[in-house]
């Protein structure tokens, strides 16, 4: 496969250019976790043109597409997620956001994009035999819309033998990918601890008790998790992100609210962080005459390929051309997790760097890379046709 555009094979150049017209539009009208309610009216009315079986309503704004031929009872999904996330935009394109404060800065308007059009083109094969169900899912970033689908039936209203997703890569130069066997991406936990001390006049210290000065002990205290308590073959991230207290110069405040979050890919290790977060909040606050109130929360899992499905993913990568690199697993999380806990797949990056200033995931200057899309709409129709061809 070329780099750049490709308008052989099943990428044609009619089809990418509804690709780009349909994924600036989702640009500009970008929406917030289960808010994704123009979004799924777009992505269903055109599913709906192309022929294939709509299906609404899964964790709210989540739209399903089928496509069934032949006898067969072999299916597979091909997952996409949909939601943006609360940022300014700042990329300055003609299609940026229109919806102030939101913005697709996780490139979500590609995999959309890239799903419909594989859509289009499978509902015009005539050869497939079997089911492929296109589903597209909200609220990926921190809410878990994968989980909500899974827990209200996705896999019972439609059965798959395998389930795939990608990401867009900015890190990852055009026309190569990442399909890992086993870990892709970390475990995530989320914790706020409130620590509550006693006010009192910023000159006159010693009649209050420090929330401020706590925290402070705190949050070096925590960096000691990593370091100290986890084995260092073993990945493991704690990082504060948040701190709130206090109005004005001359009064320390009754309380601190500290908020972070927490990867891993071990089990124990998720164990032992969440542990030693709760004891050390506890002790530290105790010690120095406060309390401390702590929300722990587990919330997606780690997104983990398998090894077969992972296999297969990169065969039919190399058949169309793709470079397939070798990468470490990222720390960054993923609720396709759920997904994958309840049937086997794989999650792939897909390579999508622009040449000169390369904004990362999630920078306000982030746009996803249109020449991207050509790969990943090859890649799904590849990967249907494998899955499904007729005898
Ligand atoms: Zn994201
Ligand atoms: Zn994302």
């Amino acid at each position: 496969m070329s780099k750049s555009k490709n308008t052989g094979g099943t990428a044609t150049a009619d089809l990418l250019a509804d690709a780009v017209s349909w994924r600036h539009q989702l640009h500009q009208h970008p929406e917030l976790a289960y808010r994704e309610e123009r979004t799924a009216d777009f992505i269903a009315a055109q599913l709906a043109q192309f022929g294939l079986k709509v299906h609404r309503g899964l964790a709210g704004t989540g739209v399903v597409g089928t496509i069934s031929r032949g006898s067969s009872r072999r299916s597979i999904g091909i997952r996409a997620d949909m939601d943006a996330l609360p940022i300014r935009e700042e990329s300055g394109v003609a299609h940026a956001s229109s919806n102030s404060g939101v913005m697709h800065a996780c490139g979500h308007d590609g995999h959309t994009a890239i799903a419909l059009a594989a859509a289009r083109v499978c509902a015009s094969l005539p050869d497939l035999d079997g089911s492929v169900h296109f589903i597209f899912q909200p609220a990926e970033e921190n809410e878990g819309g994968g989980r909500r689908m899974v827990e209200e039936g996705l896999f019972k209203l439609f059965p798959c033998d395998r389930v795939y997703a990608l990401h867009n890569w900015p890190a990852l130069p055009l026309g190569t990918c990442v399909a890992r066997d086993g870990a892709m991406m970390a475990a995530l936990g989320t914790f706020e601890i409130r620590i509550r001390g006693k006010g009192c006049h910023g000159a006159m210290p010693h009649e209050g008790t420090d929330a401020i000065l706590t925290t402070a002990q705190l949050v070096s205290a925590l960096q000691s998790i990593v370091s100290r308590n986890v084995d260092p073959q073993q990945p493991a991230v704690v990082s504060v992100t948040q701190i709130q207290a206090g109005d004005t110069w001359n009064v320390i405040p009754d309380e601190c609210l500290i908020r972070g979050t927490t990867r891993w890919y071990d089990e124990q290790v998720g164990d032992a962080i969440e542990e030693r977060i709760s004891l050390l909040a506890r002790s530290i606050a105790g010690g120095f005459g406060c309390s401390a109130e702590i929300q722990y929360q587990r919330r997606f899992p780690a997104t983990v390929n398998d090894p077969p499905a992972a296999q297969f993913t990169r065969e039919v990568a190399r058949g169309l051309g793709l470079e397939v690199l070798d990468a470490q697993p990222s720390m960054g999380s993923e609720d396709f997790a759920y997904l994958l806990h309840a049937v086997p797949g794989c999650y792939l990056w897909l390579g999508a760097a622009r040449p000169g200033e390369n904004p990362g995931l999630h920078s306000p200057r982030y746009d996803f890379n249109d020449e991207a899309l050509a790969a990943g709409i090859e890649l799904w129709v590849a990967l249907v046709r494998r899955s499904l061809a007729a005898a």
